[in-house]
């Protein structure tokens, strides 16, 4: 349905703001594409819709390079919601619904009439079809944009963070409504947001971007528990990874409430020291970049004191693993918090 080929974007002045994107979509997919402000997602979104062209690489809808494709075809095939820009409030919600369908040149009536059924698809009746922007609440001109970009059936829709300006409530039941409504017609959504839970509300696949590069795309499923790298984990955020993954337990969780003396990459031997020294009966060891290299006891230590190994080869034995780093700096964070040595 839709493909990146090489896609890279290069602006006036030599901002690189899209740089070499490779995906392909299946018809009737969500889409979800998020990263921070300035990652991208907008120029994305403009060159799918042809806004603005790639400087290298090339773009298909259906098998065809867009290129190739007339603006009155291209129009036909892709609906569009644009960033931050609401309604025309010169214009009654029914002009505003059928703005795309006048310039596909539809007839009057049968504008009217889609109008109508997309309103009661949003559970709005048709009198609000002769009123202006202005008469209606925030929540309802936000349902208005997305009818906009749905109106003249279009079976690709684009939509560049719709639901930006909304308070939580109205956004979160727009998101329900929003995705219900797109089981049903069946199209292909590509949507932009800076939003983690709504993108892992709405997607089927998450597309997460960084300085305008790909960096994981995946179904939230898959995104949740195989984060690509710690960008990812600081985007999904602690809480939703440990929700995800419930049998992964913290530092803190499993070593409670035992108490833990912190120590960097040491041979078993130097550990041991460090245990009397310290008068510490068990040592988390962790290396320079603070990552977790495992734990060891004075009952572990009895059973290998004999052998010469290094601590990392005994951890690694160990029932618990703490496998994503920024969990890991997490929980030290914790431990070290409550006052625990760390040598
Ligand atoms: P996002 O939508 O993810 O916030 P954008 O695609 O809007 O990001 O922007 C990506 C990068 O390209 C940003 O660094 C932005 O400043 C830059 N950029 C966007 N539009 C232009 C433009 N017309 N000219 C030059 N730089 C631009
Ligand atoms: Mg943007």
């Amino acid at each position: 349905m839709l493909k990146f080929e090489h896609v890279t974007k290069v602006y006036k002045g030599g901002k690189t703001a899209v740089k070499d994107l490779n995906m392909e979509f299946q018809p009737g997919e969500f889409i979800v594409f998020i990263g921070p402000s300035g990652c991208g997602k907008t120029t994305t979104m403009k060159m799918i819709n042809r806004l603005i062209e790639p400087t290298s690489g090339s773009i298909y809808i259906n098998g065809k390079n867009i290129l190739e494709k007339d603006p009155v075809q291209l129009r036909r095939e892709i609906g569009y919601v644009i960033q931050q820009i609401g309604l025309f409030p010169h214009m009654t919600i029914q002009q505003n619904i059928s703005l795309i369908p006048k310039l596909l040149k539809w007839p009057e009536d049968k504008r009217r009439e889609r109008a109508k059924e997309l309103l009661k698809l949003v559970n709005m009746t048709e009198d609000y079809l002769d009123r202006y922007p202005h008469e209606l609440s925030g929540g309802q001109q936000q349902r208005i944009g997305v009818l906009r970009a749905l109106a003249a059936d279009q079976p690709l829709i684009l939509m560049d963070e719709p639901f930006g300006a909304l308070d939580p409530i109205t956004r979160d039941s727009l998101q329900d409504e929003f995705k219900r409504l797109q089981q049903s017609l069946g199209k292909t959504i590509v949507f932009v947001t800076h939003d983690m839970d709504e993108a892992i509300k709405l997607a089927d696949r998450l597309v997460i971007m960084r300085d305008g590069q790909l960096v994981q795309i995946g179904t939230p499923d898959e995104i949740l528990r195989e984060p690509a790298d710690s960008f990812v984990e600081e985007f999904i955020g602690k809480e939703r990874l440990l929700q995800a993954r419930p049998n992964i337990q913290t530092v803190e969780q499993v070593m409670n409430p035992k108490p833990i003396t912190i120590t960097e990459d040491k041979s078993i031997s130097e550990a041991i020291q460090i245990m009397k020294d310290q008068r510490v009966d068990s040592l988390l060891v962790v290396d320079r970049y603070q990552v977790l290299k495992g734990f060891i006891d004075v009952e572990m230590i009895d059973q290998n004191r004999k052998k010469s190994v290094n601590v990392g080869d005994i951890l690694n034995t160990q029932a618990f693993a703490v496998q994503k780093d920024s969990l890991v700096r997490e929980s030290i964070r914790q431990i070290l918090k409550r006052g625990m040595k760390y040598v």
